[in-house]
């Protein structure tokens, strides 16, 4: 028995074999949830093998029970609203309403050079980094409500605290997320409802090598001496792990987190958040 026995958690974008939703998605599952991990379907190229989804989400399954620990997985793209009816349709029908939702799913796609930024790409980061979670939020609530409570939380960013050149569109969604947490904190804390934002700064995932590949290219050097230079601005001068975030997630889910809401908490190393 351990301190989130029979909570349901939803976590979106879990699939990424080195990811902080998977990470999540593990710990919560340690932690006694019983964890509903989701992505969107297709394939994925990863260390050169394309990879279903699907597959990826079934393979995260099989390492939860291994644990001792209860998990499914389900389709879920965040920018879908008929897909996220379907899908919180399911979870409730199948095993009750949510209780912790874990808007992980985030892309820097479309994120570039600001004059570089079409507004389909602008659209686009829209689509995943804020509006889908608005609309899961939208999903979750009212069955928090008749529930009597249930936990919110976002993943934002070290881009929703400060701006770095190259990253316009990511940026303004991940900013957008932090009125989105205050929004639901204000809104629905007396309901029982909290809401929070973790914001990674430098965290070792595919993602984040995707980010630091492109700089290394715009600013001709190796990809190692790019993060020598991004890590020189951080206060523990390395990147994080997706455990690390996992960590603050399970802390706000749990009932270390009772009181705790509307906050963004930078899980970064002390890394400056720029402008
Ligand atoms: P990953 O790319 O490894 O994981 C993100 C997941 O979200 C992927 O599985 C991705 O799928 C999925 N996703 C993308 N679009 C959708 C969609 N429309 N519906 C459902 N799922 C989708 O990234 P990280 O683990 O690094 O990032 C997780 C979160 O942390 C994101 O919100 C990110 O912005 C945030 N973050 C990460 C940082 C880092 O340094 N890693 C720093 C700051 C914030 P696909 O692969 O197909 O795109």
């Amino acid at each position: 028995m351990t301190h989130l026995s029979g909570k349901i958690a939803l976590i979106t974008g879990a699939s990424a074999p080195r990811g902080i939703g998977r990470a999540v998605a593990m710990r919560l599952a340690r932690d006694g949830a019983m964890v509903v991990v989701t992505d969107r379907t297709g394939t994925v190229a990863l260390d050169g093998i394309t990879q279903e989804r699907s597959d990826l989400l079934a393979g995260l399954v099989r390492d939860i029970e291994a644990e001792g620990g209860r998990a499914r997985a389900m389709t879920l793209d965040v920018t879908d609203a008929d897909n996220i009816a379907t899908c919180i349709a399911a979870t409730t029908g199948h095993f009750g309403p949510v209780d912790i939702l874990v808007n992980n799913a985030g892309s820097l796609a479309g994120s570039d050079a600001f004059m570089a930024t079409t507004p389909d790409q602008w659209q686009a980061s829209f689509a995943v980094n804020l509006l889908g979670p608005m609309m899961l939020s939208q999903a979750v609530i009212p069955h928090m409500q008749a529930a009597g409570g249930g936990r919110i939380i976002n993943i934002g960013s070290t881009g929703s605290l400060g701006a770095e050149p190259g990253f316009g569109a990511y940026t303004a969604m991940k900013h957008g997320a932090v009125g989105l947490a205050k929004t639901l904190a204000a809104e629905f804390g007396p309901d029982g409802i909290l809401c929070n934002l973790v914001c990674p700064g430098y965290i070792a995932t595919d993602m984040h090598l995707a980010a630091n590949t492109r700089l290394a290219a715009e600013n001709a050097v190796p990809i190692a001496e790019m993060q020598r230079r991004r890590y020189a601005d951080v206060a523990l001068r390395a990147a994080g792990t997706p455990q690390d975030v996992a960590g603050a997630v399970a802390y706000l889910a749990g009932p270390e987190g009772n009181y705790i809401t509307g906050i963004t908490l930078p899980v970064a190393g002390g890394v400056p958040c720029g402008i």
